[in-house]
């Protein structure tokens, strides 16, 4: 068991799950294939302790555990396994402060991705 990191978090990359995670186990991708790894980031299935901290954290309401992942999501959960498969070509990035989304602009992601919960 472990959290995921779904779509809704795609371009986001303001990190304020990474500073809450006490563990270091949230990922961003440095390598160039972004066809296989969208510009997100990625849990590591095998390092996270499945405490939850970082779901409350995402603005973008974009982290579930993955036994919660909503159906239009799926693929994420192996999405973020594959990076244990590729862990050179991923880092802990550092916090950026971004502006905290509108909650229109969460629904707006949310609807992008045909996601209505
Ligand atoms: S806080 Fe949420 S949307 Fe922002 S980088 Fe982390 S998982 Fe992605
Ligand atoms: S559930 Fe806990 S250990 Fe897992 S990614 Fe979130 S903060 Fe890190």
């Amino acid at each position: 068991m472990a959290w995921v990191i779904t779509h809704l978090c795609r371009d986001c990359l303001d990190l304020s799950c990474v500073e809450v995670c006490p563990v270091d186990c949230i990922y961003g991708y440095t390598g160039t294939d972004s066809e296989t790894f969208p510009n997100q980031l990625y849990i590591d299935p095998d390092e996270c302790i499945n405490c939850g901290v970082c779901e409350p954290e995402c603005p973008w309401e974009a982290i579930f555990e993955d036994e919660q992942v909503p159906d239009v999501f799926q693929e994420a959960i192996a999405l973020n396994a594959k990076l244990t498969e590729h862990k050179d070509q991923f880092e802990v990035p550092p916090k950026v402060d971004k502006a905290r989304p509108t909650p229109e602009q969460i629904a707006e992601n949310k609807a992008k991705w045909s996601y209505g919960g």
